[in-house]
């Protein structure tokens, strides 16, 4: 299972397809291991692409390479909650579509979550534990009007293990991420910043990167990347925790 993010300028954008780099980046992830896959992109609208099956027939099918717009994740699945199947694979998505979530590891408090959600009328689609995310948010986001805060409270309602990447059109050049237990890295770059589960996805755009710890929640932009430890809700100095890759 493997995650992949990237947030162009609008230079870079108009030179590279982002489905392109989304696609390339699960490749490289291939050796860990899946079942589905699926990839989000903010063009002129949010749209998502997924299925279950192998990466090449599944953008044969669905055309994940041809996917324009200038932030966009993807997601490569081994099903730990509900088969693996279309609906089940990410990204997931809230109600109304705004929010699209990908997402590594396990929930082990989804089911109350759940429980929490559809009471207050949230409808499901999948028998994942992920798909609470997106609903989280979109609850929080009905009270406090900001993504990041919303994101930031709904990763705090989680137990259990993740790394987790969300965009929105409502921050169309952000992908704000959390990591807990499951592996997640930054990769810095000059008009585009990338976030993965390992370094060889970054690797044909950069070499700097960052290795993002536990309880860290921020987001990336083209040209800035923001990390908060959760811990303390203090601001981390990112400079300090980059480093040059070898290859
Ligand atoms: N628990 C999630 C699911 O079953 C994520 C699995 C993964 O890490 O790929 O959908």
């Amino acid at each position: 299972c493997g995650i992949i993010g990237a947030s162009l300028s609008n230079r870079v954008c108009r030179e590279l397809v982002i489905g392109e780099i989304v696609f390339n980046g699960l490749l490289r992830l291939e050796y860990r291991g899946y079942d589905s896959a699926g990839v989000a992109v903010i063009g002129d609208q949010l749209l998502v692409r997924k299925g279950k099956g192998k990466l090449r027939e599944l953008d044969a099918k669905l055309g994940f390479k041809g996917l324009h717009g200038c932030v966009g994740i993807g997601h490569t699945r081994w099903a730990t909650h509900g088969v693996p199947d279309d609906v089940n694979a990410h990204p997931h998505v809230d109600c109304k579509g705004v929010f699209a979530v990908v997402h590594n590891g396990v929930l082990e408090n989804f089911v109350e979550l759940k429980r929490m959600l559809q009471n207050k009328g949230h409808v499901f689609v999948s028998d994942t534990d992920t798909e609470v995310i997106p609903h989280l948010v979109e609850e929080y986001y009905r009270e406090t009007g900001d993504v990041f805060e919303s994101f930031k409270q709904a990763v705090k309602a989680l137990k259990g293990t993740y790394a987790i990447l969300l965009i929105t059109p409502l921050e169309p050049f952000k992908i704000f991420f959390a990591k807990k237990d499951s592996p997640l890295i930054i990769g810095l770059g000059v008009g585009f910043n990338l976030l993965a589960s390992d370094i060889p996805a970054v690797l044909p755009h950069t070499r700097k990167v960052v290795a993002l710890r536990d309880n860290w929640a921020g987001f990336i932009t083209p040209s800035e990347a923001y990390v908060e430890d959760l811990a303390t809700g203090k601001p981390v100095e990112l400079a300090e925790y980059v480093r040059i890759v070898e290859w």
